[in-house]
Formats: C-alpha cells, structure tokens, sequence
C-alpha cells in the first residue's frame, strides 16, 4: 500500500534555506514514491499574525512559487491550503477534548516561541492550541510520515499522542480509524539563523531566503558554509548531471567551523538517497 506523507509551512514569509535542508528537500526526494500533500497552514498562521490577514494572504502564493521552485511537481504532490478544507478545523475540535491545558503548556517548541513573541503573560488560547490544529492536519490525511526539522519534533509526537487517543476512545470497527505519524529530519534538521541564533526562522529575521541569490548572501555568517554547498550541489547536479557522490554536501560542524565533506548527514536509517 502506498505510504503518505503530509507536511506545510506557514505563510509567514517566503521560504528559506533552513526549509530547503529541515523538510522542503525530503519532499521533493519523496513525492513520487509517497502520497504526497503539502499544506500551507495559513489557520496556523493566523494564530500569531491574527492582526495581519493581508500579509498571511499573499505569503500563500509566495509559499507555492517557492514549492514550485524547489522542485515540488503539482503533477505528483497536491498542494492544500488549510482554509479552504474546513474538515481539518472539524477534526480539531474532536482532538481539543482528547488532550488536557497542563499538556499543552509542556510544549517545549511553543514555550520557547510564547517567550519570542511576548505571549507568556497572555496566549492568545489559538496559538497554545495550534500542536492540536496541526495533528488534526496530518491525522485527517492519515499520514505515515511528515518531514520536518527537528524544532517539530514535540508536535510529531503530540499528534502521535492524540491519534493514540483517539483510537482508544473511538475504536473503528475494522481497526484504528487514524494512522500514528513518525517524523523524519531533513539533512540539516535546525539550520542556524545568520544572527548565530539557534534557528533559522521567518519571524526571528535572521533568514536567507531560497529567492536570494547566493551573490547577496552575507559574506561571513554561521549558515553559509553549508548553504553554499548546498547551492553548488543543486546548480551542479541539476546543469551538469555529475553524480551525487561527487558533489559537496552540507557539512559536518567540526570544532565551531564548517568542514567540507563529501558525506551527506541525513539521519541514520533516513530514506533519503543523495
Ligand atoms: P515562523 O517563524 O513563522 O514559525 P519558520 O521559519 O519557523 O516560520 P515554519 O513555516 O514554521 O517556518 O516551518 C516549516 C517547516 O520548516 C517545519 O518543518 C520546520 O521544522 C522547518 N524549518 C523551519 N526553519 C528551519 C530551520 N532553521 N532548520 C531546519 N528546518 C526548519
Ligand atoms: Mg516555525
């Protein structure tokens, strides 16, 4: 039976590196062997930048150019905004009972983000919620696997959690209704900003966009070294067809300093073959 992979960004801003090496390149490697969706989560996005629906409006195009640009065929993979399928929304509020507040509160990746975004004193109670919006996302398709970077991890095993539950409580009569999701890290699976912050991220600033030309990068910062190799391994493998065993590939950090290497750090076991 074919397997299905679900995963999205949100259309905060147009995408950079740190997608392309956590999640955008296993998309790609994966589409045509895995059912493939990805979803731009403008809900999600909405539940920060709740103020700002215009802004979150023209990302989602941006989002998909980038999609496009990076090699995800719409042919093989479907592309889904949140919106427009409100069954994902239905399926939350089954999920809202299934999980408790002390729960959420441990979220190790929403904690740091409240702590980013001033929301400690008073979360708005949608962003506290959007790990169950998210499970709701990929249970609804029933995905086996959701390519992400590693500041995900904590929502893959929430979900994981609630279809558990859900399962339990709703038990189908021919087996579980809802299939348990597994992360899978991309090669690098938190690229560091430019700021020398621990991750790369749209709302934190301190990004290169995948629309930047490798000219404008910054000359000296902690994620070029890598993400040079990363643009000589798609120029080269793409215009001159030269096996992939010979190309650079993003490095191992050895000693605070970016090495060359000719190995690729996908995780151990990882389906990724470069
Ligand atoms: P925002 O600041 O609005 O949350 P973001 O830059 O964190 O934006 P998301 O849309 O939240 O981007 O993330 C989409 C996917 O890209 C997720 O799977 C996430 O793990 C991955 N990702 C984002 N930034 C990085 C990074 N620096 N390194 C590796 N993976 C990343
Ligand atoms: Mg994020």
């Amino acid at each position: 039976m074919t397997r299905t992979i679900l995963t999205g960004d949100r259309p905060t801003g147009p995408l950079h590196l740190g997608h392309y090496v956590g999640s955008l390149q296993q998309r790609v490697a994966l589409q045509a062997e895995y059912a493939t969706y990805v979803l731009v989560a403008d809900l999600q996005a909405l539940t920060d930048h709740f103020d700002a629906p215009e802004q979150v409006r023209a990302h989602v195009l941006e989002v998909m150019l980038d999609y496009l640009a990076v090699g995800l065929d719409p042919a093989v993979a479907t592309m889904v905004v949140q919106s427009q399928v409100p069954e994902l929304a239905e399926l939350t509020i089954y999920f809202l009972n299934l999980v408790s507040v002390a729960r959420l509160q441990r979220n190790p990746t929403v904690k740091d983000e409240m702590r980013q975004k001033g929301f400690e004193a008073d979360v708005p109670a949608g962003f506290l919620v959007y790990p169950v919006s998210q499970a709701a996302d990929i249970a609804a398709f029933k995905a086996d696997l959701v390519p992400v970077g590693s500041d995900q991890l904590p929502m893959i095993e929430q979900a994981a959690e609630l279809v558990r539950r859900f399962n339990r409580t709703y038990p189908g009569a021919g087996g579980p209704v809802l299939v348990e999701p597994e992360a899978l890290l991309g090669a690098v699976s938190r690229l560091p900003g430019t700021d020398g912050e621990a991750k790369m991220s749209k709302s934190l600033g301190n990004v290169i966009n995948l629309s930047t030309p490798p000219t404008r990068w910054p000359a000296r910062c902690a994620a070029c070294s890598p993400t040079r190799a990363i643009s000589a391994w798609r120029t080269r493998a793409r215009w001159r067809g030269i096996p992939s065993s010979r190309i650079w590939t993003p490095s191992i950090r050895t000693r605070g300093r970016w090495t060359r290497s000719r190995r690729a750090i996908a995780p151990a076991g990882s389906a990724i073959r470069w």
